[in-house]
């Protein structure tokens, strides 16, 4: 089969989204790759369509446990020959993957980061070089990053262990020097480098003031009613008090933090992705994996951590392509909090990356320019166009300073 014909007949898609083939291309020729493509780009089937085009097994190294099994799971409904590899097999299912993989009976295997060291992922091998090695959220390798994983480091041997086999690294979020910081640590050959655009056509950006938090959410909640969406709020207590709000006014919400039980969180997400509830109200533990196609607004009630992650977060809504809102309630109080809550951490290159990230969003909430073209140049891209058409600035909603005074007196 040639690439076209497995798109279709595989996958169901009559064409490749941009970038899916060139990156398919140079993987499949042997050749390392780096790729930077927003959420719900499609990046897995970068990986996964080489695993079926070609014999041979693709290693993909993805790192929340959690999030394999869903991952597995799909490939099988497409008819891959998925599994995964990590501390959450019992040593029985261990040792059936393995058999599997001697048998050559698997396309695409799933293993955790930390399998990586000792030799465990030649071991398990025994002997075959993997096709191709994909490695998904490849920015946590950087330090520079805002979600650096130490065990990703060991990473950088993959090209050591497999000198023959090409590596290529997949991200929603690089900035220009995350970019080179993983490809060094990577140890990519002169891969080919793609970077997607950050922009997202079918998301509006605001930023409100925030006044009274609760009831401005209430009546955005409503707006938006019966869709579903997630506010984010920084610290648990708010996200207890917000959902009962909501429920205390009739809206079928539930909070989502840290602080719940497992069991509690996985429920109210499944009840979220199954539409039985329409708004989460979440710190940030809500977070990687969310993939829920018709999340149609995300609210920040407090200031994000920064911008990268603020464009994590807000990209959780309008996956499936359809207009969808984020929104942002600014007030200055928000950034003496942040700043209060910086001054109470000890290592000092942290709260130094702390305080740039917190500064980024002020200036984002501050700007009177284009918000979409703010975040597209923090993403090292120079957007040339007079009105983006869909945030509150281009479309003339930011009629005074007012909005924006209080942040640009902090600044
Ligand atoms: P990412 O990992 O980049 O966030 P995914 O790989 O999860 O994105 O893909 C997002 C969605 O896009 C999935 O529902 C996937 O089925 C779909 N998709 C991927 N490639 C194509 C394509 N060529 N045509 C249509 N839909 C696609
Ligand atoms: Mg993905
Ligand atoms: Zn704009």
């Amino acid at each position: 089969m040639d690439l076209h014909q497995t798109l279709s007949e595989v996958f169901g898609y009559s064409s490749f989204r941009p970038h899916q083939e060139s990156v398919i291309r140079a993987v499949t020729s042997g050749r390392d790759a780096f790729v930077v493509m927003p959420t719900g780009a499609g990046k897995s089937l970068c990986y996964q369509l080489p695993a079926v085009l070609r014999s041979g097994i693709v290693v993909v190294i993805s790192p929340l446990i959690a999030l394999m099994k869903d991952q597995v799971d799909s490939a099988r409904m497409l008819g891959i020959r998925a599994a995964a590899y990590n501390s959450g097999l019992s040593s029985q299912e261990r040792a059936g993957v393995a058999i599997s993989l001697r048998s050559e009976e698997l396309d695409l295997l799933y293993v955790a980061p930390e399998r990586i060291a000792n030799g465990q992922l030649q071991q398990l091998l025994a002997g075959q070089s993997p096709i191709l090695i994909a490695i998904d959220e490849a920015h946590c390798v950087s330090q520079w990053g805002h979600d650096f994983r130490p065990e990703y480091l060991k990473l950088g041997e993959l090209t050591t262990l497999f000198p023959d086999c090409p590596v290529a690294a997949f991200t929603a979020t690089a900035t220009k020097r995350v970019q080179e910081d993983t490809i060094g640590r990577l140890q990519l050959r002169q891969p080919l480098v793609v970077r997607s655009t950050f922009e997202r056509p079918n998301l509006f950006y605001r930023v409100r003031p925030k006044e009274q938090v609760r009831k401005q959410l209430l009546k955005l909640v409503r707006e938006h009613s019966p869709s579903a969406g997630i506010i984010y709020h920084s610290s648990r207590r708010d996200v207890e008090r917000t959902a009962e709000y909501l429920q205390g006014h009739g809206v079928s919400a539930l909070p989502y933090h840290a602080g719940l039980e497992a069991s509690v969180r996985s429920d109210a997400q499944e009840q979220f992705n199954r539409d039985e509830i329409t708004c989460i109200v979440a710190t940030i533990a809500f977070g990687m994996g969310i993939d829920k196609p018709n999340i149609r607004y995300v609210i920040h009630a407090d200031l994000p951590r920064g911008m990268e992650q603020y464009y994590q977060e807000s990209g959780r809504a309008g996956r499936d392509g359809e207009p969808a809102v984020c929104e942002l309630l600014f007030s200055a109080a928000d950034i003496h909090r942040s700043r209060y809550f910086l001054s109470s951490v000890t290592d000092e290159q942290e709260k130094m990356r702390g305080e740039r990230s917190l500064n980024e969003i002020v200036r984002y909430s501050a700007t009177l320019g284009c918000r979409k073209d703010h975040i597209l140049r923090y993403f090292g891209e120079a957007p040339d166009r007079e009105s983006c058409g869909a945030c509150d600035v281009c479309n003339g909603e930011v009629v005074s300073e007012e909005a924006t005074r209080d942040a640009q007196i902090v600044m």
